[in-house]
């Protein structure tokens, strides 16, 4: 891409889970549009990978950043720390730190079901409040935050009673979000991915793998770039008219 151009050139993005699958995709495409990247995971090492990848053809300057979610203190120094090295708040934030623990219904002990909820329920909260603020302070015009849910949040799954409800809890924070935060210019939306070849769902034993992918219409998993386009979209102008939306980018899987 020349220098200059891209649809996000001048735009600073604080991507969460950006040591990894949909997280490292995003990343990578948001500054190959031109934006400037805060490249934030609990696990510095691969945050680190993800920084050394990503396009830095127009003399853009991208950061990483250790934060665990889940945390209000690292959440709150993070901010501090993006804040003072880019000079600015980000005015597009992807949340995509997430984790599973997989058990059924009948099984789970609590902590496996606190667990994920603390990463992926609170920790988008946490992340979008205090982007929210620092949003609002630093008068950002056009802020866009995205949220990762899933398609399981809305059709359930078996042995995800957690991972479920931490991603139906996701949509309903995301569509509230967007309510309040309207005023301030700020939209907020979420991305439901079906199933997407990455470190997580390497976990997931092949022969399920292979079930779901014989019911999707496109008869493949996702890649991360299919959900990190539409990130980019979601970040742009030429979805400036959206808000409170939940994006389902499945292949088909379910309709
Ligand atoms: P991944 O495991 O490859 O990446 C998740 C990243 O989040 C890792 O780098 C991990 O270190 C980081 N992380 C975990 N806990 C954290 C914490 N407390 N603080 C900061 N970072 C933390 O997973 P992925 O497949 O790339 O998933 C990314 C997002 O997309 C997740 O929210 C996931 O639930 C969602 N999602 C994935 C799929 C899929 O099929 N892969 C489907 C639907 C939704």
């Amino acid at each position: 891409m020349a220098a200059g151009t891209g649809r996000l050139v001048g735009r600073l993005a604080l991507v969460t889970g950006g040591g990894s699958g949909i997280g490292r995709a995003v990343c990578q495409a948001l500054a190959a549009q031109g934006s400037k990247v805060a490249v934030v995971d609990i696990n510095e090492a691969p945050a680190n990978e993800t920084l050394q990848s990503l396009s830095c053809d127009q003399g853009l300057q991208h950061h990483s950043f250790g934060c665990d979610v889940s945390s209000t203190q690292s959440v709150s120094r993070l901010l501090t720390d993006v804040t003072q090295k880019f000079s600015c708040a980000p005015c597009i934030t992807v949340n995509c730190a997430g984790i599973t623990k997989d058990e059924f219904l009948l099984k789970m002990d609590n902590r496996m079901f606190d667990q994920v909820i603390k990463v992926n329920l609170k920790g988008t909260f946490l992340i979008t409040q205090a982007v929210g603020r620092a949003m609002v302070e630093g008068k950002i015009q056009n802020g866009s935050i995205i949220n990762m849910a899933s398609i399981v949040g809305k059709v359930g799954n078996l042995g995800q009673c957690n991972y479920a409800a931490s991603k139906a809890g996701v949509e309903g924070l995301t569509r509230t979000s967007a309510k309040e935060l309207a005023k301030f210019g700020i939209r907020c939306n979420a991305v439901l991915p079906g199933f997407i070849e990455t470190p997580m769902t390497d976990a997931v034993p092949q022969k399920v793998l292979d079930k779901f992918r014989d019911v999707i219409p496109m008869g493949r998993l996702g890649k991360p770039s299919d959900i990190a386009d539409v990130c980019v979209f979601l970040a742009s102008e030429e979805s400036s008219y959206i808000t409170g939306a939940s994006i389902e980018v499945t292949g088909g899987l379910n309709i």
